[in-house]
C-alpha cells in the first residue's frame, strides 16, 4: 500500500505507525456504504482490500455470525470442528481439489504453501529445494514469504532472506523454461494469477497452461496464490479457473469470510499429504466463527448469483472507466477482471487515496502508480457508475495538473 503524500500525525500514537493512514476512521457501513465518525458518507470500492465480500452488515451474514457467536468461538484443533469439514468440502468441491488446511491469513497460507513444497522436495530426496517466484510479486510479509516477494521496498532492513527462490518475470515461458533445464533443485512454482499488490497484473491463461504443463513434465508442485483473486472476484470462483487448469496448491485468504479472518490451504492430490501429524498448525486456524463465516460466505455467494454479478458489474465497471478516459494524457492502460480492477497512470498517483476519500469514494494506490478497484461482490450496476462518475474527473484534473 502507498501511504498518501503527506502524513497527519498518528491520532493513536501508541499503534505503530506502520501504515500511512488518512486522518479519518469509518464508524459502520450498509452494503456498499460506509459511514466515519463524523458522519460522512463513502462508496466502498476497495471493500477492505478484496476481504469484504458481502459488504458491510449483509442481513443473512450478520446473524449467522451472531448465532456462532453465542455458541462457540473458538475451540481447539485437538478436537473434531465440524464446520472445518464443512467448509473443506465445499472449497474441494468448487476447486476440483482434495484437502484443505485451515489458518488465519493470506501469509499464513503461503507460509504454509512453501512448507509443503519443501517437504514435497525433501520427501523426494531434494535437500536443497528451490521454489519458482516472480518479479513484482506479493506474498505477504513473513520473514518467508516477503523473501518470495518480487518488491524490494517489502524486502528493506529485514535481511537476511529466506534462501531458496529463484525468481523469473511473469508471463515468460522461455525464461521459466530457462529455469527447468539448469536447475534440478527446483520442487515448485509460486505465482498469483493476477498479481494484486504488484499492480494488477494478470498471468496470461496461455502462460499459465505453459506452467502447469512445465510442472507436470518436471514434477513440480504448481502452486497459485489466490489470495486477493480468488473467491470469485473474477466471476469464477478461482481465477486460474479462467484458464481451465488446476493447481496442485491454492492459498486463499482475504475475501473467504467477509471480514472474518480466514485462510485455508487448498491442495490436490500430489500436495494433499505432504504435511502429516506434527507437520503444520495454527492455534486460531479452524475455529468454529471463522469457519462459520466461510460457510456462510459462500452460501450467500451461491444464493445471490455473485460470480454472475462479479463478471457483469465489473466488465460494466470497466467499460464505463474506459470510456470517461479514453484518450486521457497520461492514462496508460485499465486493466484486470471481474471486480479486480487496476488503472494505470504514467506517474505516481498515491495522493489519489486521499483525493478520492475526500471525494466520498475508496480505493487504493498501489504499485505507486495503479488505482485499484476491489470493490464488495455485491456491487450494483448503479454503484458501479457512481464510482465511475467520481473517479474520473479526478483522474482527469490529477493528470491534468501535472502535465
Ligand atoms: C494480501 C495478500 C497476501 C497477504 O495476506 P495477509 O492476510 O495480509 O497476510 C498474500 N498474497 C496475496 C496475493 C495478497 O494479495
Amino acid at each position: 500500500m502507498n501511504a498518501p503524500d503527506k502524513l497527519p500525525a498518528s491520532p493513536e500514537p501508541h499503534v505503530m505507525a506502520t501504515y500511512g493512514r488518512l486522518p479519518m476512521a469509518l464508524a459502520y457501513g450498509r452494503g456498499c456504504w460506509l459511514w466515519d465518525t463524523d458522519g460522512k458518507k463513502y462508496l466502498d470500492g476497495l471493500g477492505g482490500i478484496a476481504v469484504n465480500t458481502l459488504g458491510h452488515a449483509h442481513p443473512q451474514l450478520v446473524p449467522a455470525l451472531q448465532d456462532q457467536v453465542s455458541k462457540l468461538i473458538h475451540s481447539s484443533n485437538y478436537y473434531q470442528v465440524p464446520l472445518q469439514e464443512k467448509l473443506a468440502a465445499k472449497l474441494t468441491e468448487l476447486s476440483g481439489l482434495t484437502n484443505v488446511f485451515f489458518c488465519s491469513t493470506g501469509l499464513e497460507a503461503n507460509e504454509g504453501a512453501l512448507k509443503i513444497a519443501r517437504k514435497y522436495g525433501h520427501d523426494k530426496g531434494i535437500d536443497r529445494p528451490e521454489i519458482i517466484v516472480y518479479e513484482k510479486a506479493f506474498h505477504g510479509r513473513s520473514i518467508a514469504t516477503l523473501s518470495a516477494t518480487g518488491n524490494p521496498k517489502v524486502q528493506a532492513g529485514f535481511g537476511p532472506l529466506v534462501e531458496g527462490f529463484v525468481r523469473v518475470p511473469l508471463n515468460d515461458v522461455v525464461a521459466i523454461e530457462a529455469v527447468a533445464r539448469t536447475n534440478k533443485n527446483v520442487v515448485a512454482v509460486f505465482l498469483e494469477v493476477i498479481q494484486g499488490e504488484g499492480g494488477i497484473n494478470p498471468a496470461k491463461a496461455e502462460y499459465l497452461r505453459e506452467v502447469r504443463r512445465i510442472c507436470d513434465e518436471h514434477d513440480w508442485l504448481l502452486m497459485l496464490d489466490e489470495v486477493q483473486c480468488g473467491m470469485g472476484r473474477t466471476g469464477k470462483w478461482f481465477a486460474h479457473q479462467w484458464a481451465g487448469i488446476k493447481p496442485d496448491v491454492m492459498p486463499l485468504a482475504k475475501g473467504l469470510g467477509s471480514g472474518v479472518p480466514v485462510g485455508a490451504i487448498v491442495c490436490g492430490p500430489k500436495a494433499a499429504k505432504v504435511l502429516g501429524a506434527g507437520n503444520h498448525g495454527s492455534t486460531f486456524g479452524g475455529n468454529p466463527l471463522a469457519m462459520r463465516a466461510g460457510v456462510e460466505t459462500i452460501r450467500i455467494m451461491e444464493e445471490d448469483k455473485l460470480l454472475e454479478n462479479a463478471a457483469t458489474v465489473g466488465a460494466a465497471l470497466k467499460a464505463g472507466l474506459e470510456r470517461e478516459l479514453a484518450g486521457v494524457a497520461g492514462l496508460v492502460e485499465v486493466r484486470g477482471m471481474g471486480l479486480m480492477l487496476g488503472i494505470e497512470l504514467d506517474r505516481p498517483c498515491g495522493e489519489l487515496l486521499g483525493q478520492a476519500a475526500e471525494a466520498g469514494l475508496m480505493l487504493s494506490v498501489t504499485a505507486e502508480r495503479v488505482i485499484r478497484l476491489v470493490p464488495p461482490l455485491i456491487l450494483s450496476a448503479d454503484e458501479a457508475a457512481q464510482i465511475v462518475s467520481i473517479l474520473c474527473p479526478l483522474i482527469k484534473k490529477f493528470l491534468s495538473a501535472k502535465t
